[in-house]
């Protein structure tokens, strides 16, 4: 199957129900303008130094994900370009973008990173802190906070994955009531975006189901 084919096959799947963010994270600059000329504009990276090398090879049209752990003083290598980033999760990171987009005169859209897995190594905030830190992110006033991210327990279980995003979607849907500016939840990669999609996400981060396996 061509990356050219996998996009077409998840975009109709999907509709306009989700946007499609192309996990591009180890792939070539050839692979990511196969994506590109079959109309994907929407990329997203897990590693900093990569993704500023992409950005600077690469079409400026594309729109830039930051979907992995972000390390503060890295911030500044991607702060003048980034779109989004779906890995807010400490105020320490905020206020380093926030510093940054000052810098560079513009906001910074942010997800909020919850911790809804059991897996000892993901990243997230506790769901139980949502509300204190929203507000505490407040002060920033070069961070626009859009909606949230979640990663599921790493699983064959559909059941527990299920469990996960509904919780996700509960804490969205009550977030989105109070706080206007929550627009989206992206939850969903290869192996359950249809299932995210049926528990409310906007937006999914696909990469083997476009590109292939991953090596590493
Ligand atoms: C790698 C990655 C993805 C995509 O994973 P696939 O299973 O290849 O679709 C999505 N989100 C994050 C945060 C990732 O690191």
């Amino acid at each position: 199957m061509s990356v050219k084919n996998q996009i077409s096959i998840i975009n109709d799947e999907i509709k306009d129900k989700a946007e499609l963010i192309a996990v591009s994270k180890t792939r070539s600059i050839e692979e990511i303008i196969e994506a590109y000329d079959q109309g994907q504009k929407k990329f997203g990276e897990n590693r900093v130094n990569e993704l500023a090398e992409k950005y600077h090879n690469l079409p400026k049209d594309i729109e830039w994900h930051m979907i992995g752990h972000l390390q503060k003083n890295k911030v500044k290598y991607i702060s003048e370009f980034i779109s989004l980033i779906h890995s807010l999760d400490r105020l320490s990171l905020a206020k380093e973008i926030d510093k940054n987009a000052k810098k560079e005169n513009r906001s910074i859209d942010c997800l909020i990173q919850i911790k809804i897995s059991n897996d000892e190594s993901k990243y997230g905030l506790n769901p139980k802190l949502l509300d204190s830190f929203y507000i505490d992110l407040k002060q920033f006033e070069n961070i626009n906070i859009v909606g949230l991210m979640a990663m599921a327990t790493f699983t064959k279980d559909q059941n527990l994955i299920d469990q996960e995003f509904r919780e996700m979607e509960s804490l969205f849907k009550k977030m989105k009531t109070i706080y206007p500016n929550f627009k989206i939840l992206s939850i969903g990669m290869s192996d359950d975006y249809l299932l995210a999609i049926s528990n409310g996400s906007n937006m999914i981060r696909v990469g083997s189901k476009i590109f292939g396996k991953r090596n590493y």
